[in-house]
């Protein structure tokens, strides 16, 4: 991989960081605004309210595993940039071989070969 390449993965990843970054604090901040709404909530309310309580519970485990899910993404991309400090960007971190560019095209982040994140994914 040369430089130029090097340099638009990086700046792709760089991208994706941001947008991370930007999401999961924006996601964070509707979460707590909601469970402080609900903690200060009117007690004369409460019958209705219990009613929408398994509602409100699905939407923040919902919220919450989609921020977990960008974390670990968030994680991948700093592991990504790192990689390409280190020179080591675009190859497998299991067996070395160069990951296909079609495959780092579609997911900049990715430190596996399809063959490795394939057997990782079936636990073998
Ligand atoms: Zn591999």
């Amino acid at each position: 991989m040369n430089k130029t390449e090097l340099k638009a993965y990086r700046a792709r990843l760089l991208g994706l960081r941001a947008r991370l970054r930007g999401d999961v604090s924006q996601m964070a901040d509707a979460t707590l605004k909601k469970r402080r709404s609900e903690a200060n909530g009117d007690l004369s309310s409460m019958p209705i309210h219990m009613a929408d309580i398994g509602t409100d519970n699905f939407e923040q485990e919902f919220t919450l595993s989609l921020m977990q899910n960008e974390e670990e993404t968030l994680d991948l991309v700093e592991a990504s940039l790192e990689r390409i400090e280190e020179g080591t960007y675009g190859q497998c971190e299991e067996c070395g071989v160069k990951i296909p560019k079609t495959r780092l095209n579609a997911i900049p982040y990715a430190s596996l070969c399809v063959r490795c994140a394939t057997q990782q994914e079936q636990g073998s």
